[in-house]
């Protein structure tokens, strides 16, 4: 019987983690494992797919991502956090003791945090794939310094490809949005706000055939999709805007989700299951940020001890 399980192992659940031991609960995390693609609920999470990470605080030169995480589970490690690298099939949360599953093996525990994350999605080309890191990337927040007085494009048409549009032209000399249909999913406001940028230009109804460059990203090949045409951008980077996904299949039932399937807060981090806290961008779809999850992750090991305490 553990005091805290913990699922998922980047920046939220290792945060957690570090903070649950030094409050003297014995912590279980569940750090993910290999999954049929891969590269999907890694132990550490989105950061083992990432290069450098410069905007962490307390690295001045900035840090590998996967080094990044491996140092946090090291921290973690130290003070006493148990560790499993599998992936939690189901989980019970109608009883007590809590029970997450790994297969036919239970785990129980007196509180859980959720911490697995969301993935941004991703075109599915192997030219993107090859090239992320390279220029290609889903986090304007994170890279947008990388691409000071360059060309860069957006794909995408909702909320978040307005936002890293217009984030990106502090820093870019030309942002082109380039959108599978003639009409943004996004809010009026923040369209009109992308609209009035005299750096954005667009592209409708058009969607991304390949990401062109050997080492590094130097152009991207279109097509519309209504005249078939197909064009060549020169271009330096490519930003993905095209959603998130959080891991929350498992927990289909068990817990509240809203409709893109991220779990609701209720009450500070707990979710609607008593003793069930939630951290990290599984919860998040805001701000999506390594340090905004390692916060999250200690909101939620706080609100795990004081559950736990008052239970004793
Ligand atoms: P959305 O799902 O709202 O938008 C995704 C966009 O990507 C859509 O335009 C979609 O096209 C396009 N897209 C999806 N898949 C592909 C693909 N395979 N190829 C090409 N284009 C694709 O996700 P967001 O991340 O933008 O936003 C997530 C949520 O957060 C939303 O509810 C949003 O409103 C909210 N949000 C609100 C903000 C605000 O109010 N200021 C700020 C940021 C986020 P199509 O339109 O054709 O489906």
């Amino acid at each position: 019987m553990y005091d805290v399980l913990i699922i998922g192992s980047g920046p939220a659940g290792l945060t957690a983690a570090i903070y649950a031991c030094r409050a003297n609960l014995k912590v279980l995390c569940i750090a993910g494992g290999p999954t049929v693609d891969d590269s999907y609920r890694l132990p550490g999470g989105q950061l083992m797919l990432t290069t450098t990470v410069e905007n962490f605080p307390g690295f001045p030169d900035g840090i590998m991502g996967p080094n990044l995480m491996l140092l946090m589970r090291k921290q973690a490690e130290k003070f006493g956090t148990e560790f499993v690298d599998d992936n939690v099939t189901t989980v019970d949360f109608s009883g007590r003791p809590l029970k997450v599953f790994i297969g036919d093996t239970a785990y129980e525990g007196k509180a859980v945090i959720i911490a697995t994350g969301a993935k941004a999605k991703w075109l599915g080309l192997a030219s993107e794939k090859r090239l992320r890191g390279k220029g290609v990337s889903a986090c304007a927040t994170c890279d947008g310094f990388l691409f000071k007085d360059k060309e860069v494009v957006v794909i995408g048409g909702g909320d978040v490809a307005m936002e890293d549009s217009i984030y990106l032209t502090n820093m870019c000399m030309k942002v082109t949005v380039i959108h599978r249909r003639d009409k943004l999913r996004a809010s009026p406001i923040m369209q009109k706000r992308a609209m009035k940028n005299p750096k954005i230009h667009w592209m409708w109804d058009t969607v991304v055939e390949e990401i062109l460059g050997s080492t590094r990203v130097e152009g991207i090949r279109l097509r519309n999709v209504k005249t078939g045409k197909v064009t060549e951008l020169r271009t330096d980077g490519v930003f993905m805007s095209i959603g998130h996904d959080p891991d929350t299949a498992f927990l289909k039932g068990h817990v509240e989700m809203d409709e893109k399937g991220y779990v609701v807060k209720k009450e500070n981090t707990m979710t609607s299951v008593p003793g069930v806290f939630t951290a990290g961008d599984v919860h998040d779809h805001r701000y999506r940020q390594a340090v905004t999850a390692a916060g999250y992750g200690c909101q939620a090991a706080v609100d795990a001890q004081r559950y736990v305490e008052n239970l004793e």
